[in-house]
């Protein structure tokens, strides 16, 4: 190995372990390609970030971002350390819930949302992030019908340039999301007149794997500058929600992330002084994904076959399909060989997936041990944005989760078989004979 692996990976005998497990066993048992989280990896990493905002303000509630990784047994141990959810979606919000997530600790956040959307949240007593003025008629009527008034923030438009791939940068002056700053106060003046709506929040989120603290720290000056503003309008503020999207290091020998205490250090005397000058006491809502589910997960993935051609090349089960972002945002995952961690790294290969697309592609000109058919490979940091993003393309079964925890691992989710896929298909009425 090149790097330093963190703590709940090791190398014993030669083999790649995850916890106490060992990876290739792993894959023996429960077949690949394989998703393995380590849940005292997820556990700590959850009490690390909660620790570190807590330090400062007492009044922090966070919001695990649901879309990062979408699995009801993940939700659930959130659930129990007292977290809600960012939500974006109607499904998002039903997990939620069912994980045992308490309505007034989530979100519901999207710049599209549908009206069956509103009235689940106005249903569920679930505060709404509005991103549009449409959407603020829309929830008024949808309250109004209901009898109920809704609680709502806006998503903010910081206009900040972030240091992170353009796709996954969201609070440019460009981006699709949020009410520009210079419409902001309109905006809660025009929620103020709503006969069934109370705006009581403000929230913003500036991007995604972010591995500076400054940008936070800047959107946090703009959150409590705007939070002044609409105060002086009359609106009580019992939230301000500064997002997610502090980094993770994927290349584990160039990259370096804040930790958590870093963006706390940074953020939160922003943010205490900001609202101890307005003499406001809202709860700082955070709404970290990445951060807390990351690094908690391998893919394992088998090798079926090593050519030779322009370049070496591994060919694995595992490819786009499973993890989209190396295609998406041409993201680096560390590889290991996973029966050869000890073995020297002497022959340079590029790992390529079973996906019918040249861009199927999960990691280029590597630094490996020899590679034969039938080794098992872990592709790191492949828990936020993993699974989530998986497809059924090429006909591919989506493959099943497993979680470890201590001595003892079990499946999460099942793989999918070519049934499951086949059966949501129709014949249509003018084909039948
Ligand atoms: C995606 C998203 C997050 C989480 O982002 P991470 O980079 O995974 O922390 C938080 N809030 C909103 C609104 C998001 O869209």
């Amino acid at each position: 190995m090149t790097f330093t692996l963190p703590d709940h990976l090791s190398v014993r005998g030669g083999q790649l372990y995850i916890g106490q497990h060992d990876c290739v066993n792993l894959a023996e048992e429960y077949g690949t390609p394989l998703f393995v989280t380590d849940e005292e990896r997820l556990r700590s990493n959850f009490t690390r970030y909660d620790e570190a905002l807590k330090k400062h303000y007492s009044d922090v509630q966070m919001l695990y971002a649901a879309k990062a990784n979408g699995n009801l047994t993940i939700m659930k141990i959130f659930a129990q350390l007292g977290a809600g959810a960012d939500v974006f979606s109607s499904g998002e919000l039903h997990m939620a819930l069912l994980a045992g997530m308490l309505p007034e600790k989530l979100l519901f956040n999207g710049s599209s949302k549908t009206k069956d959307d509103l009235k689940l949240a106005v249903e569920k007593d679930v505060k709404v992030s509005l991103d549009s003025f449409d959407e603020l008629r829309q929830l008024n009527e949808i309250a109004g019908e209901a009898g109920k008034i809704a609680e709502v923030s806006f998503r903010i438009n910081p206009a900040i340039d972030v240091p992170t791939h353009p796709k996954i940068a969201t609070g440019l002056a460009t981006s699709k999301f949020g009410i520009k700053a210079d419409q902001i106060v309109d905006a809660y003046r025009a929620a103020m007149e709503c006969e069934n709506i109370l705006p009581v929040g403000m929230h913003c989120h500036i991007g995604s794997q972010i591995l500076a603290v400054e940008p936070f720290a800047k959107a946090a000056e703009i959150m409590v500058k705007v939070a002044g503003e609409i105060t002086d309008l009359g609106v009580r503020l019992t939230f301000i929600d500064i997002g997610g999207g502090l980094g993770i290091p994927y290349n584990h020998t160039t990259e370096t992330a804040p930790t958590p205490e870093e963006y706390a250090d940074a953020v939160m005397p922003v943010f205490l002084n900001g609202i101890r000058k307005l003499g406001i006491k809202p709860q700082l809502w955070v709404e970290p994904g990445r951060n807390l589910v990351g690094d908690t997960t391998v893919i394992l993935t088998k090798v079926n076959s090593v050519k030779t051609a322009h370049k070496k090349f591994v060919n694995v089960d595992a490819g786009f399909n499973l993890l989209l972002r190396p295609a998406m945002y041409d993201a680096y995952h560390e590889v290991i060989v996973a029966n050869k961690a000890d073995h020297d790294y002497e022959t340079e290969y590029t790992v390529t997936g079973p996906i019918c697309e040249t861009g199927d592609i999960i990691a280029n000109d590597r630094m490996l041990p020899h590679v034969e058919d039938g080794d098992i490979i872990a592709i790191l940091d492949a828990g936020a944005y993993g699974y989530s993003m998986a497809s059924q393309y090429n006909c591919r079964p989506r493959c099943p989760e497993v979680m470890v925890f201590g001595d003892r691992s079990g499946i999460m989710r099942r793989g999918e078989s070519v049934i499951d896929i086949l059966n949501t298909m129709k014949k249509l009425p003018w084909h039948e004979k």
